[in-house]
């Protein structure tokens, strides 16, 4: 029997089955309204013409299709078909989780929103605002000269060489040919200074503006408008990569190898490597745009699978990257966390008038608050994790599971008043600074002081403008933004990197502080890196002060290699939380046996996390390896569909296929 296959927004659903209505056409791709128990529900077609043990008089017609979103095509529907496969997840949670908030559900759009948009000029204007250098040029024109075939490009070029102007270059030519252009960063709300980069380079073109932040509205605008074709620009976040593009020509990853482009919930996959399938599925090239490749894509380059093109020098005439400098601790100890020779470096900048960023990658004011009469500290109730402490909230706040409470007045366990704060973080940095620097306007960036985007967009205007001396910040400093003022960076504690049992931590480190490093000396004023460190002769150290991103890897890659690590080999996870830790690692040693493992693939032992107990959950994990990906999605395939068909409901689990966390 011939049945209708749809999606629907229902927890975990895999597809439910309708039949054909008489009065009016329905394909695969249409978004319909049918009934589900009592009531209506909005729902996606999947397929059109499926096989059904059950007879078609026993089934439900479709009720209507919504005719204010377009079909979505065929090549949109294989792109979930192969997410939902690859990562394990049922198709029809995959289908529905890419839509927009609106388009689940039966209240209907707004009409500005539903109406086409008025075309646009056949051939936007381009305002480039560089004549490219020959490097830009060179990668231009190859890339160029794979439009309208697969062909998978990493861009090499060091913070500040242009690779932003040859995005821009190369979607001017896709937009002059009436294509659509994808390009996802990893936080577009953390840089609006990108947006606005884009309107000024395509002033009548269209852009969509795709990422989790925008209201419902907005965002189904958005994809609407990237689905109808109308959007030549659609410029988002990993879940940017989701939308259907009728006309896609182009897809560029910038900062390919930052860790959110991966989601962590419901289907966990990963924005830059579902935009390489993408692209292989509309017959375009896709640009990997990095200083620092992730060690995935190096990898593929040095194999030959990504044309690799390099821009290993600064776009703007005169600009050098900054010289880095290690300070050895044990050598010139730190003061209030600061070696006396980076304090040094900040009063010159300050007598100059030239800027400082000071990074350290720890929000609040202190990782721990201590008593040192009977060693209590400020754990969290629900998790195996400190409380951090907030000073001007006057909180002490659990970055894991979100609980917070009052700064206790004494210690809780004997009740001496003397509690001290250990360690430091961004507040009590900037509390140093400007104690020490009474003169100087400090300005202190993290997840904390930068609440609200408008503010923040607000803030690193005036940042642009000169509006501050020194700037201590986490992460959220170092990602793209240009600084013109900004000549001296400082590390404090970038260790943690090194000694971690994370074999990416290396990884992650050398990435964030080329980034960070990469803020300095943007214009004709050298920048200088100054990095604290008891370990000034640790080659990590070495590869970054000579700037020499390949030396970094070939180390890294032959150190993975030599354990048996990825990108040497594959591996999924899965993961497993209940009450009590016993649970989990019953439940994950039961799985490990209920398929039979076939000899390319090795499932280790359960092991607790090490933060084993989070938000009242205790929490376990198993890796799953193996050189050759087919059996390892094989294998994979089976499992999943024996865990979704028996695992007990006193436990929660997932499977993360190529996972990057393991905290
Ligand atoms: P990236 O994306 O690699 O960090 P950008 O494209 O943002 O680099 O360029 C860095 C800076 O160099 C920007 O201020 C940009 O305007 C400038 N720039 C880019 N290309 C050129 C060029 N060909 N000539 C002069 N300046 C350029
Ligand atoms: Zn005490
Ligand atoms: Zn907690």
């Amino acid at each position: 029997m011939r049945v209708l296959r749809v999606a629907l927004d229902v927890p975990l659903a895999t597809l439910f089955e309708y039949s054909r209505p008489e009065a009016f056409e329905v394909a695969a791709g249409d978004r319909v309204v049918v009934p589900f128990g009592t009531r209506s529900r909005v729902g996606v077609v999947v397929e059109e013409d499926a096989a059904s043990s059950i007879a078609p008089q026993k089934l439900k017609p479709v009720t209507r299709v919504l005719e204010d979103t377009p079909r979505l095509p065929p090549q949109w529907l294989a792109l979930m078909r192969f997410l939902a496969a690859y990562y394990q997840r049922p198709l029809g949670e995959t289908v529905i989780g890419a839509l927009p908030p609106r388009l689940k559900s039966l209240k209907p759009l707004p009409k500005k929103v539903r109406d086409a948009a008025a075309p646009l000029p056949a051939s936007p204007r381009f305002i480039g605002n560089h004549v490219p250098s020959s490097d830009q040029a060179r990668a231009i024109e190859r890339i160029a000269g794979a439009l309208g075939r697969f062909e998978p490009f990493l861009l090499h070029g060091i913070t500040g060489s242009g690779k932003t102007e040859v995005y821009l270059h190369l979607i001017a030519r896709v937009l002059q040919s009436g294509g659509q252009a994808l390009v996802l960063v990893p936080e577009i709300s953390l840089t609006p200074q990108l947006e606005a980069r884009f309107r000024r380079a395509f002033p009548e073109a269209r852009i969509a503006l795709l990422h989790s932040a925008l209201q419902d509205v907005p965002r189904t605008a958005a994809w609407l408008s990237a689905a109808r074709g109308e959007a030549g620009i659609v410029l988002g976040t990993r879940l940017a990569t989701l939308t259907p593009l009728p006309r896609l020509a182009l897809v560029v990853v910038d900062e390919e190898h930052d860790t959110s482009f991966k989601q962590q919930e419901g289907l966990r996959y990963s924005g830059r490597d579902a935009a390489v399938i993408r692209a292989k599925f509309a017959a375009c090239p896709v640009v990997l745009g990095t200083a620092t490749p992730s060690l995935e894509t190096w990898h593929n380059a040095l194999a030959g699978r990504y044309a690799r093109l390099s821009l290993p020098d600064r776009a703007v005439p005169g600009a050098r990257l900054p010289v880095v400098r290690m300070l050895d601790l044990h050598r010139e100890p730190a003061d209030h966390g600061f070696a006396p020779g980076l304090l040094a470096a900040i009063g010159e900048r300050l007598a100059r008038r030239e800027q400082s960023l000071v990074f350290i990658n720890r929000r609040g004011y202190a990782p721990v608050l201590a008593c040192h009469a009977c060693g209590w500290t400020s754990g969290c109730e629900r998790c195996t994790a400190r409380m951090v402490l907030h000073k001007p909230e006057r909180r002490l706040r659990c970055h894991h599971c979100g609980a917070e409470h009052a700064i206790p007045r004494a210690c809780p366990t004997c009740g001496n008043v003397d509690l001290k704060a250990m360690g430091r973080g961004t507040q009590r940095v900037e509390e140093t600074l400007e104690a020490r620097f009474p003169q100087a306007r400090v300005v202190r960036i993290d997840r904390d002081s930068a609440r609200r985007r408008s503010e923040l967009a607000r803030t690193l205007e005036g940042i642009a403008r000169g509006e501050a001396d020194i700037l201590v910040g986490t992460q959220l400093l170092a990602k793209g933004h240009d600084f013109p003022l900004l000549t001296l960076v400082g590390v404090l504690d970038a260790d943690g990197g090194l000694v971690s049992t994370d074999y990416r931590a290396a990884e992650r480190l050398y990435a964030t502080l080329a980034q960070v490093a990469g803020r300095a000396g943007r214009r004709e004023q050298p920048g200088e890196v100054l990095v604290q460190t008891h370990y000034p002769r640790h080659p990590l150290f070495a590869s970054l002060a000579s700037h020499d991103y390949a030396a970094f890897a070939a180390a890294q890659l032959a150190e993975r290699e030599a354990a048996g690590f990825p990108p040497f080999v594959h591996e999924a996870a899965l993961r497993a939380e209940a009450d009590k830790l016993a649970q989990a690692m019953e439940f994950l040693g039961e799985a490990a046996r209920l398929v039979p493992v076939p000899d390319e693939v090795r499932v280790y032992d359960p092991v607790p996390h090490v933060i084993t107990r989070r938000a009242d959950l205790e929490r376990a994990q198993l890796l799953v390896q193996s050189h050759s990906r087919p059996a390892l999605q094989g294998f994979l395939a089976a499992w999943s569909e024996r865990l979704f068909a028996t695992a007990p409901r006193s436990v929660r689990w997932h499977l993360d296929v190529d996972p990057i966390e393991f905290d």
